[in-house]
């Protein structure tokens, strides 16, 4: 049986990422030195050396500034979808400014690539059906916001379907793909990229990854640009378990990845839009 890999990448910078927020709150964004395009070059680098395509769901508040950066993704024929506006967590908004948040954002990015966005992931994967609803209201087709991992605190929850994680039709009407854990010693861990990828060594994350692919069809890895990049200023003033969560293992991302992507290449890399059944 061959898989569905969905290689996702979200979209934002490193002093945007809710470890790291008690020090750059969002008034404080504009003042630094975006690296983003940098970091997003080695992830494009990549993909273009093995001709893989990927979902790159993108913050809005990074759309605004670097349009053409959207662009660029956009004409190597990856698939654009939101990230969202402003990075914070959807459950600390009202109602009315998560709706806000989740049109301006979709917006932004429909008018720079001049198509239709449909896919969404929340901010540190804070979903709720509430957002899933507000998402369906909105034109958005699929979501992929969902991460059972019960011990992070920061993670949302919805009613589901399935208990394997695999891709079903959320009562709101939007197609859910969530974010696959495998069981290791009778407890559930996250094996779907980001901080287990960079922790992790390579045979010991991959080996994972091709247990839940045995059973499970579909699966879905995302990872950020700032996982890549080595360049960014290093925080020191913070606790060390956030500290320890967003620097552990960046050195070694890129060649990661590119092992990920070699073996994997038996299977099919795909687009969660296209398959939507
Ligand atoms: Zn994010």
């Amino acid at each position: 049986m061959k898989n569905n890999i969905y290689l996702t990448f979200d979209i934002e910078d490193w002093f945007q990422v809710e470890n790291l927020r008690a020090i750059y709150p969002p008034e404080t964004w504009k003042k630094q030195k975006l690296n983003v395009e940098n970091s997003t070059d080695i992830i494009l680098n990549l993909l273009d050396k093995h001709n893989v395509k990927a979902t790159f769901f993108i913050l809005g508040w990074i759309a605004e500034r670097r349009p053409d950066l959207v662009k660029k993704i956009h004409k190597k024929g990856h698939e654009i979808a939101s990230h969202g506006y402003g990075h914070l967590l959807n459950y600390n908004l009202s109602k009315k400014e998560l709706k806000e948040d989740l049109k301006k954002s979709k917006f932004i990015l429909e008018d720079l690539i001049g198509e239709k966005v449909v896919g969404y992931r929340a901010p540190s994967f804070s979903i709720s059906d509430e957002l899933l609803d507000i998402l369906y209201n909105l034109g958005y087709i699929y979501d992929s916001s969902y991460n059972g991992f019960s011990i992070h605190d920061r993670y949302g929850k919805i009613e589901l379907k399935n208990e394997n994680n695999q891709p079903f039709l959320h009562k709101s009407g939007i197609m859910e793909f969530p974010l696959p854990l495998v069981e290791v010693f009778k407890k559930k861990i996250p094996i779907s990229g980001g901080g287990y990828f960079r922790l992790f060594p390579s045979i010991v994350f991959n080996n994972l990854a091709k247990k839940y692919m045995r059973n499970n069809k579909d699966y879905v890895f995302y990872m950020h640009p700032w996982e890549f990049d080595v360049n960014q200023p290093k925080v020191k003033d913070i606790k060390f378990s956030y500290k320890f969560r967003h620097y552990v293992g960046i050195k070694k991302s890129r060649k990661k990845l590119e092992k990920f992507i070699l073996i994997n290449k038996i299977n099919v890399f795909r687009f969660m839009k296209d398959n939507l059944d």
